[in-house]
């Protein structure tokens, strides 16, 4: 009797909550406001019976133990600063390519344009970790996202700053506003081990003059840099720095100049998905980047910026449910750059 009692207050109160939320959403729809619980919780009950349809990547062997069937969904605004979330989104991941647009905001608030020289801005239509392309451009990377430029970018850091690895932490945790982003040293000595192709890359275009700094040194760092780990709340929260034109709203700090936080938009809108960035373009409209670990970080200037983690990826080595989901955003709120 008596558990039939609590059962039914259960369900009264679920009741009034399930009201309380549709009430919300109508007050919300009322107000022209976004109802961002709700679209990224219809998302999430959307994408979950898509667990299984991709594969993990696995040539970087640390990265094949994670458990496949996590998702996390996370939005931040920039006007009122909320954080919207669902799912996996506090639980740290490798966030592998997504780093190169940390490191590439670092050099290009230094150097400026002069980078540019060493690496270029067209999508390059090829895999991530292509050689072909490099011997007939001679040794000049086609952009800062593929493996190639990231390692030029990395390069120049190096040269930029007498402690790379302990900057680039720096760099991330002020953007982010959290001290506890680390380096998972794990997946750095994983990838280290398996980084045959990357150091290829790099000593391929130190014959070309293109790299400056030891190899062996590069390679490590940039292996670092792609094993730091962090959750979707905090790619969201550090991609809010080019969703606010270039001030890290979290202390009105300005990283780039507006011009800078405009071109680091364009590159991420034309290069950020590997060759797959012109898809991600068409079906969902946002600057973004995505790396092998599963996530994918985009935003929309003067808006928001959101991250999606699931480790399934597809041919071209983006997360399947990732990319989904941000299509359904797009679409459900009926906004893009385009
Ligand atoms: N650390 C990875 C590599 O160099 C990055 C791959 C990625 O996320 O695109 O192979």
């Amino acid at each position: 009797m008596q558990s039939m009692v609590r059962g039914g207050e259960a369900c009264f109160c679920l009741k009034l909550h399930a009201h309380i939320i549709r009430q919300y959403s109508i007050v919300l729809y009322i107000c022209g406001m976004t109802d961002y619980n709700k679209i990224i919780g219809d998302i999430y009950r959307e994408m979950t019976p898509l667990w299984g349809s991709g594969k993990v990547a696995d040539y970087i062997p640390a990265l094949a133990e994670v458990d496949p069937r996590q998702l996390g969904i996370v939005v931040d605004t920039v006007d009122d600063m909320q954080s919207y979330r669902i799912g996996d989104a506090d639980i740290p991941f490798s966030i592998q390519s997504i780093s190169k647009v940390f490191t590439l905001a670092m050099v290009i608030s230094h150097t400026g344009e002069d980078l540019w020289k060493s690496v270029g801005r067209e999508p390059s239509g090829n895999p991530f970790n292509s050689l072909v392309q490099l011997e007939h451009e001679q040794g000049k990377p086609r952009n800062p996202f593929i493996n190639a430029g990231a390692l030029v970018v990395t390069d120049r850091l190096m040269s930029l700053y007498p402690r790379p690895k302990e900057a680039i932490i720096d760099f991330v945790r002020s953007i982010c506003g959290s001290d506890d982003i680390y380096f998972d040293h794990q997946v750095a000595v994983s990838e280290r081990q398996n980084a045959d192709r990357n150091l290829a890359l790099a000593y391929f275009m130190k014959s070309f003059g293109n790299i400056h700094n030891d190899v062996e040194k590069l390679i490590d760092v940039y292996c670092h840099q792609c094993a730091l780990a962090m959750s979707c709340a905090d790619l969201a929260r550090s991609f809010l720095v080019f969703a606010n034109r270039g001030i890290n709203p979290l202390n009105g700090q300005r990283i780039l100049t507006e011009s800078q936080a405009k071109r680091m938009g364009a590159l991420m809108a034309t290069c950020g998905f590997y060759d797959e960035s012109g898809d991600f373009a068409y079906r969902v409209g946002l600057p973004g980047k995505s790396g092998v670990g599963g996530g994918i970080v985009a935003y929309m200037p003067g808006k928001l910026s959101m991250a999606v983690w699931s480790p399934e990826l597809n041919s071209y080595g983006n997360s399947i449910i990732g990319i989904e989901a941000f299509e359904r955003f797009t679409t459900g709120i009926r906004n893009s750059i385009f």
